[in-house]
């Protein structure tokens, strides 16, 4: 018997798409590994809107998301990329931020899209830095008035699964941590696994719990007390300015695509791109 379909309805807001690429980068398990149903367990997830990835246009690809505000997709995981800005901001010289589409004549705002969908989302998921918590767009002097999914809908808001808003930051998110952390939801929707822990932040703790520092294959030379003094020597970056001590990530020891890159690990200090302050102190440059 083939496991109920799961829609994924994927928002996007003030972002780059770098999430999106990330998200085309991951192989283990790789998009279409999971649109594919290569994982049984897994099978059935169907990527009804992306507004870069899905092949309808115009009407037809908002007529999903009407279809979805309708209750005709249940159930889905809703996801965002890309920080929501202050559309009361835009409309004061206006004008808006951020549409998508049309609704019964109205023009639709990202968080008018928000508001409606995520009422009967069985699992609201934030890709990306800019979508968790703001990211970039957030920065000071935060122009747009941008801001993450966890400030929008809340710390107390829950799913129809009883999940808070689960966060993946990233700038950009590791494709895997996002294709990890949506297919563990699916199974955990289906009965397979418990419910993801998450750390302070709402990021899923088996990806997020140790610092990038912890995960550098350059902390023995730390260790060692042998620190770089300029770009390309091979010891710890430390000096030039690393934040990996107070940044949660594992990409020095997964890389990014493929095993391959992350940041320490090929020669670039971490900038501490998965915390809720980033870009703004103490992970500004
Ligand atoms: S390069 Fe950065 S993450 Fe790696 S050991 Fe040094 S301080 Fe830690
Ligand atoms: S190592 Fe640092 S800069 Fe690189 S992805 Fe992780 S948190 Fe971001």
């Amino acid at each position: 018997m083939s496991a109920e379909e799961i829609n994924v309805i994927w928002l996007q807001g003030q972002g780059c798409t770098g999430c999106t690429v990330s998200l085309t980068g991951s192989t283990h398990p790789s998009l279409a590994d999971l649109l594919t149903g290569y994982l049984p367990q897994a099978a059935n997830i169907n990527l009804a809107f992306h507004q870069t990835i899905m092949l309808p246009h115009g009407e037809k690809a908002i007529d999903v998301l009407r279809s979805a505000a309708n209750g005709e997709l249940d159930p889905f995981v809703l996801v965002l990329e890309g920080a929501i800005p202050n559309e009361e901001l835009a409309k004061k010289m206006g004008g808006f931020w951020c549409l998508v589409g049309e609704d019964e004549g109205k023009p639709m705002t990202i968080n008018d899209w928000i508001l409606k969908l995520s009422p009967r989302a069985a699992a609201a998921v934030a890709v990306g830095t800019c979508a968790c918590y703001g990211g970039i767009p957030h920065g000071t002097p935060n122009p747009t008035g941008a801001r993450g999914l966890l400030d929008f809908l809340g710390r107390d808001w829950r799913s129809k699964l009883n999940l808070p808003v689960i966060c993946v930051p990233g700038c950009p998110a590791q494709g895997e941590h996002v294709a990890e952390t949506l297919t563990h939801l699916v199974l955990t929707a289906r009965g397979f696994l418990p419910v993801p822990e998450l750390d302070e932040h709402n990021r899923p703790k088996f990806i997020f719990e140790k610092t990038a520092h912890e995960n550098c294959p350059r902390a023995g030379t730390f260790a060692e007390g042998e620190f770089s003094e300029k770009f390309g020597e091979p010891y710890c970056m430390g000096l030039l300015g690393c934040k990996g001590p107070i940044a949660h990530c594992d990409v020095p020891r997964r890389g990014f695509v493929e095993g391959v890159g992350g940041c320490p690990t090929i020669g670039s200090i971490c900038i501490g791109c998965t915390e809720p302050e980033f870009p703004d102190p103490p992970f500004s440059p």
